[in-house]
């Protein structure tokens, strides 16, 4: 086996395609490689492999094509393309796969170099009725695609079947992504595990004077030095009022006592993500309208957990963390009653402008359809899903009582449902308040 694919990732690949190819009938599916990205000049961006690409493959080169077409005879269903051996270039950039090695190495029926792919795709396109691709991820993709489709059209003269249909993939691909495999449980778990101790780590060592970033690198150490490759995104560690800031990035912000810091941040672990966020008092302590306000959040997050489960839908889990969240912020005085007009006007959007859950995955906010047949999803076995209600009072809010002004709460939680109770993967990242507390400040940052 090729040194640079691990065989269990070649492995369930080729069951991930199995599956596809069975769901697709006289359909061709063609899938991209994620583009390599510049940061600056020419420093390149850290590379990480299309999901769908990866779920198939198992490979992580860029310049790749995958073709499933189960339309074709047996031991020509698939193709990759990709890229050739180049000896100088690898010198630079390490050792590629080639086409010489990718059959046997990617359990693929044909590999072709990545440059013939304009003239070699429409053979592959001819005799297949429809056509599953993504348009409109990345133009170039799009216009070799629609240039094959033309030319795989000019045989038609011939009689030739050729795909009149494009499709979404995420009619098939999506939905079986949708549903985690025990792999992918397993994975997920992992990446959980890590996250768990990295979110400790930023906990036990958090303390006034401390950057932001500091926190951000003592959590993602952990990771690291654990075998997680990367983050599953950009790190969110925000402090006193940064805590309000949604999609905060910078992390430039030196703590200060009385703060409360939100960490949202997962790792990634076979190219599957954890998404946890815990919000905690800098100093080790609460102040009363903090305690509050997180205790208020984080009954409203255990109300959306409990609907995890099948039977109730994906909508139904925002539901219950609204209702909570809404009666709570009439009792405070942040709104005002009742409760049912509140819940109805959306006047709780202003203090909880988000959805309490995503789908999670490959991708943070993974693939699969939310509504079927225009209603929410049933949740089922298999599904994961992110359980995150928050409350966000900003500084410059001259309604709110003036205790609570500043203060943003979040806490986040990966739930995998199951036959039975919710099983949340995250579940050992504290979140009550006495087991914060006691865990703040208890180790020096090391420097
Ligand atoms: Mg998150
Ligand atoms: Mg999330």
């Amino acid at each position: 086996m090729f040194a640079l694919v691990p065989a269990l990732h070649v492995q369930l690949a080729s069951s991930h395609r199995e599956t596809l190819a069975e769901r697709m009938r006289d359909a061709v599916a063609v899938f991209f490689a994620a583009p390599e990205q510049i940061r600056n000049r020419d420093v390149h961006h850290d590379y990480r492999q299309e999901s769908d690409f990866f779920y198939l493959t198992g490979f992580e080169e860029p310049e790749s094509v995958l073709v499933v077409a189960p339309h074709r005879a047996v031991g020509d269903r698939t193709a990759i393309f990709l890229r050739k051996r180049d000896l100088e270039a690898e010198v630079w950039d390490g050792e590629r796969m080639g086409v010489e090695r990718a059959p046997e190495a990617l359990g693929v029926d044909k590999a072709f170099e990545f440059k013939s792919l304009a003239t070699e795709l429409p053979k592959w396109l001819a005799g297949a009725r429809r056509l599953y691709f993504s348009l409109g991820r990345n133009a170039e993709d799009d216009e070799v695609v629609v240039a094959a489709m033309r030319a795989a059209r000019m045989q038609r003269k011939t009689g030739a079947e050729t795909p009149g249909d494009l499709l979404d993939p995420e009619d098939l691909l999506h939905e079986q992504r949708l549903i985690k495999s025990p792999e992918a449980i397993a994975s997920m778990r992992r990446a959980a595990t890590l996250a768990n101790i990295g979110h400790r780590k930023a906990m036990a060592v958090s303390r006034p004077g401390v950057f932001e970033f500091q926190l951000q690198a003592a959590m993602e150490y952990e990771w690291g030095v654990r075998g997680a490759r990367r983050t599953a995104y950009s790190s969110i560690v925000g402090s006193g009022p940064n805590a309000c800031v949604l999609h905060y990035r910078s992390n430039a912000r030196q703590m200060e006592a009385g703060d409360l810091v939100l960490i949202d941040a997962g790792c990634e672990v076979d190219y599957f993500a954890s998404d946890v966020t815990r919000t905690f008092p800098v100093s080790g302590k609460f102040t009363e309208p903090q305690r509050r306000l997180y205790a208020l959040v984080l009954a409203a997050q255990k109300a959306g957990i409990a609907r995890c489960r099948s039977g109730y839908s994906f909508e139904q889990v925002h539901e219950a963390t609204v209702r909570v969240l809404t009666e709570g912020l009439v009792e405070l005085g942040l709104l005002i009653g009742p409760v049912e007009d509140r819940i109805k006007d959306e006047g709780f959007k202003r203090y909880y402008m988000h959805r309490t859950s995503h789908w999670l995955g490959m991708d943070v906010h993974d693939v699969g359809r939310y509504y079927v047949g225009g209603t929410s999803r049933a949740l089922e076995p298999g599904m994961t899903l992110t359980v995150e209600p928050g409350l966000y009072i900003s500084s410059r809010d001259q309604l709110a009582p003036e205790e609570y002004r500043g203060i943003g709460i979040r806490i986040e939680d990966d739930v995998l449902v199951t036959d039975g109770a919710p099983d949340v993967l995250s579940a050992a990242i504290p979140k009550e308040i006495d087991d914060l507390e006691a865990l703040i400040g208890t180790e020096a940052l090391s420097m």
